[in-house]
């Protein structure tokens, strides 16, 4: 793969900081940012050496005025990160003098790159595969440890050796078979039709193993969806108060809300909680109010987790009882709060209901209760479940689609054979795990998947 134009972003964070990268990744690059950058000890920067970082101006070329003193790197291919040159300018970083230096290499030559442009091009020259590509996005997403970790290990190829050796034993079993079907007279060995039933047993084997991950995975990687649940005055914004004072992981916006919604991940363990939070938004006026019980409903139906609260303090009210007919038959796990006061609530009538359920006695006030809560939901997801190995951990949907597919391919060669269909029959089907192997790895796939891969990065990435 070559591509031919020069690109260039903003790779830091918009708004003001220490310092602004500009970085520039093409056949041009150098070119491109000689014709702009003044080096300070006069020589010209198209003789400059690879990897070394140099002092001196950037000067607007129509007005010819200093925009700023930077510091520019060179780092010549293929030691690059896109596998192309590259330059970075380190300018200061006020919002202004980034976007002029960025709009003056574009003046003299490159193109705005798009969202996760770079990442694509590390990936078309063959750099990393495409599921270290994806692995970038989630370094740069992670929201914990955990999740940080999985997501570099991936990215160092974990994943990818596994993957592709699942893919390599496909490869070989349909050589094989091909080379039967082509010269009938030779016997091979390893063709028995025994040998290619336990190989295909092996690999699907493998495939479920990865895929018995993947619930977890998720999880790592984009946090466990949860809503705290309750009447008014529960004391659910004291809970998420509590939790995030002593956890809080991340904070970020939802995507296409007006205002005061946010995401609270809370980290449990390495379990990264995605709470919503919408306490923010009761006391507010109506609309923002109707939005946010209609979000709650809605948040429900999505929720992995519920934690409901119940006033341990009072009797049970018609609201709670509409509230817990909403969420009996979820994955809710029941706090009996304020539990510091004098408890009236009917314990029998929840344990009925909530047989199956876990129910704690806290009081979020005191704090007691709330180390219970954290094991219960690390029990919940972690123990005799799946054992975590940060190689084998499925974290992305779109493997896991992949992946059950190769395993139907699979099944599908182990039911032909064990009908004693013809071995071509078999290689077509062992020729489609190959195919969805390779989807995953991203050696066969369309163009309109890696775009959509790649728009899901920032810009200057
Ligand atoms: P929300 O409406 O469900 O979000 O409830 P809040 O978190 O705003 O709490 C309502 C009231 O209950 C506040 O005055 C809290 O201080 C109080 N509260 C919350 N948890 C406890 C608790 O464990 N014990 C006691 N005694 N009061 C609590």
């Amino acid at each position: 793969m070559y591509i031919e134009d020069t690109i260039a972003a903003i790779s830091t964070p918009p708004g003001v900081g220490g310092i602004a990268i500009i970085r520039v990744s093409g056949k041009n690059a150098i070119k491109i940012v000689a014709k702009i950058f003044e080096m300070k000890n006069k020589k010209n920067f198209v003789d400059a050496k690879s990897h070394r970082i140099y002092y001196g101006y950037i000067r607007e070329i129509k007005s010819n005025k200093i925009l700023d003193e930077v510091l520019v790197s060179v780092m010549k291919e293929p030691n690059t990160f896109t596998r192309e040159d590259t330059v970075e300018i380190n300018c200061h970083g006020g919002s202004v003098v980034a976007k002029k230096v960025l709009e003056e290499v574009i003046y003299v030559g490159a193109r705005l790159a798009e969202p996760g442009e770079f990442t694509k091009r590390a990936f078309l020259n063959g750099r990393i595969d495409l599921v270290q590509a994806e692995a970038i996005i989630d370094i740069i997403n992670a929201k914990t440890d955990n999740g940080l970790s999985v997501a570099v290990g991936q990215l160092e190829g974990g994943l990818s050796e596994q993957l592709k050796d699942i893919r390599k034993r496909i490869l070989s079993l349909s050589a094989h078979l091909q080379a039967a079907v082509d010269f009938p007279e030779e016997e091979i060995e390893e063709l028995k039709e025994e040998n290619v039933e336990k190989e295909l047993k092996d690999i699907l084997f493998k495939i479920e193993g990865m895929l018995s991950t993947a619930d977890i995975g998720k999880i790592v990687r984009d946090g466990l969806n949860t809503v705290i649940i309750g009447r008014p005055n529960v004391g659910k914004s004291s809970l998420l108060n509590a939790m995030v004072r002593e956890k809080r992981a991340i904070v970020t916006e939802i995507p296409g809300t007006t205002r005061d919604i946010i995401e609270e991940y809370i980290n449990i363990k390495g379990i990264p909680l995605k709470v919503i939070d919408t306490a923010g938004i009761r006391d507010t006026n109506d609309i923002i109010e109707k939005i946010g019980v209609k979000k709650s409903k809605e948040l429900i139906n999505n929720a992995e987790l519920i934690i409901l609260i119940l006033d341990g303090s009072e009797e049970i009210t018609e609201n709670d009882r509409n509230i817990i007919s909403l969420v009996k038959e979820k994955n809710t796990i029941v706090l009996i709060n304020k539990t510091d006061l004098n408890v009236v609530i009917d314990y029998d009538y929840i344990e009925n209901i909530f047989k199956e359920n876990i129910v704690l006695e806290v009081s979020v006030k005191e704090g007691t209760g709330l180390e219970d809560l954290e094991n219960a939901i690390y029990d919940m997801f972690y123990s005799g479940k799946v054992k975590i190995n940060n190689d084998y951990l499925i974290t992305n949907i779109r493997h896991k689609e992949l992946l059950i597919r190769t395993g139907e391919e699979i099944n599908q060669a182990l039911t032909s054979l064990n009908e004693g269909m013809p071995m071509d029959m078999i290689t077509i089907d062992l020729n489609n795990a190959i195919q969805s192997m390779g989807e995953i790895l991203g050696l066969t796939v369309s163009e309109e998947i890696i775009d959509r891969i790649f728009r899901d990065f920032c810009l200057g990435k």
